[in-house]
């Protein structure tokens, strides 16, 4: 099939190199002609594991293009994703200019005796697919049907879950899109997932109401955390007891120093303002993100009071930028939270992170240093602090890290290690939901 993806993001590049795998033609499009041209000669504008052996190959064999020529793009192609940002607006809603600008411009480029798909990939709130028909239809001359098409792709895992999906959803009132994306989506779903039709309205629904089910798990976790502080109970071992109840199950029951990303703290925020919208206040929503503001904040005035109140000239390791293990997108991270609060009190931060200090430049520039190995970042550290849990962090020399830090401590946003073992190599240590260890 001839396929365009407008947007060349995390979303728009994995589909569009997942598309291309399974034998369509795709031109992916993106206004931002650096990162077009950058795609173009071969370089990769993410890190995402897989994803760079997949776009090689389809790029070698002339299924993957690239390019800001808009018109070039819809000529070409039957079915076109939209991939585009959906920011927070200052309402909390999501920001659906970028989509409906696209809208419009696409359905002028529709011509006469055309037919064409337009599929929402980007996460938009219920009505959504309403209002791109009737950006659409301003301009547009040929047969046009949309498609509500939410994206469930985990960053750090998008190329397998892009290319072996638990279902896809589909939102359209068509059959004869739905028979499109029923072929499109076929090769993915071979081990029998499923595809699942519903309305544009449901679709559209389905996609809050699933982020903000997993950011409630979470929420409600780091509360529970926050209680076995206080009144001297393990958050791991209450994760365990509760998660092997098949009712509720294992995953997302971790604590930590909250969720960050492009994705839950501005869906929860527009679910929030759409239940607003409709007469449906989310409750639970808006607890869900109070909780997770305060939790982000909740290490440093930790690290204040071991210090006495004070930080200034001290200086901090930091392993972990990214909003979490295995990509380097920074968006809402919660590293960034305890780099503000700790160098606007006089600290100073060497970080590593194995994927996203570029990125972390290109935000924060050179406020901090940036180590090529995670040790070397321990070295005259007054304190470790770790805040994304990547794999290399887990099975560290604890005893080579008591010889480089200036002092054995570490303040552990994501329970990396066991009580016993900090106790075991003489650690200060500080976890979320489980007693403190002195050494
Ligand atoms: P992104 O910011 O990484 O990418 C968006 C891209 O769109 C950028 O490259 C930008 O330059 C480009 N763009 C902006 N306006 C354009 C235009 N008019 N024409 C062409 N390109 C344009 O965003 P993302 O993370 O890929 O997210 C895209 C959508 O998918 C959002 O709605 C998001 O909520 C949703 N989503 C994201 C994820 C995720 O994990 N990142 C998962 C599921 C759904």
């Amino acid at each position: 099939m001839k396929l365009a993806v407008i947007g060349t993001g995390y979303v728009g590049l994995v589909a569009g190199v997942c598309f291309a795998e399974s034998g369509n033609d795709v031109i992916c499009v993106d206004v931002d002609t650096s990162k077009v041209e950058r795609l173009s000669q071969g370089e990769l504008t993410i890190y995402e594991p897989g994803l760079d052996h997949l776009f090689k190959r389809n790029r070698e064999e002339e299924r993957l293009l690239f390019t800001s020529d808009l018109a070039q793009a819809i000529n070409f192609a039957e079915i076109i994703f939209l991939a585009l940002p959906t920011p927070q607006g200052e309402g909390g809603e999501a920001d659906l200019s970028y989509v409906l600008k696209a809208s419009e411009a696409i359905g002028k480029l529709i011509t006469k005796g055309d037919y064409k798909v337009v599929v929402t990939k980007s996460t938009v709130p219920v009505g959504t697919a309403d209002k791109v028909r009737e950006a659409l239809g301003k301009y547009a001359q040929g047969e046009v049907d949309v498609v509500s098409n939410p994206e469930f792709l985990r960053e750090g895992v998008a190329v397998d879950d892009f290319l072996r999906p638990e279902r896809v959803v589909i939102g359209t009132d068509s059959e004869r899109a739905e028979r499109l994306m029923h072929d499109l989506y076929h090769p993915f779903l071979l081990s029998g997932n499923p595809f699942l039709v519903m309305d544009n309205r449901s679709a559209e629904v389905t996609k809050y109401a699933a982020n903000a089910m997993l950011a409630i798990r979470i929420s409600f976790m780091n509360d529970v955390a926050n209680l076995c502080e206080n009144c001297g109970a393990d958050v791991d071992k209450v994760r365990l007891g509760v998660g092997l109840d098949s009712r509720i199950g294992k995953r997302f029951l971790f604590a930590g120093i909250g969720y960050g990303g492009s994705c839950f703290p501005k869906d929860v925020q527009a679910l929030v303002a759409t239940g607003r919208e409709h007469n449906a206040p989310q409750r639970l929503l808006e607890a869900t993100e109070a909780i997770n503001y305060d939790q982000k904040r909740k290490i440093v005035p930790r690290i204040l009071e071991h210090f006495g109140g004070d930080v200034s000239g001290k200086r901090f390791a930091l392993w972990g930028l990214s909003f979490k293990p295995n990509t380097d997108d920074m968006r809402e991270a919660p590293s960034l939270t305890i780099i503000k609060e700790l160098t606007e009190r006089g600290a100073t931060i060497c970080a590593y992170d194995p994927e996203a200090t570029n990125a972390t430049k290109r935000i924060i520039g050179d406020t901090i240093e940036y180590s090529k190995r995670h040790y070397d970042a321990l070295e005259g550290a007054d304190a470790l602090i770790i805040a994304t849990e990547w794999n290399k962090f887990r099975e560290p020399d604890f005893g080579f890290m008591r010889e480089v830090l200036k002092n054995p401590v570490i303040f552990d946003g994501r329970n990396l290690y066991e009580l016993d073992s900090m106790r075991h190599h003489k650690f200060t240590y500080y976890s979320i939901g489980r007693p403190a260890v002195k050494a």
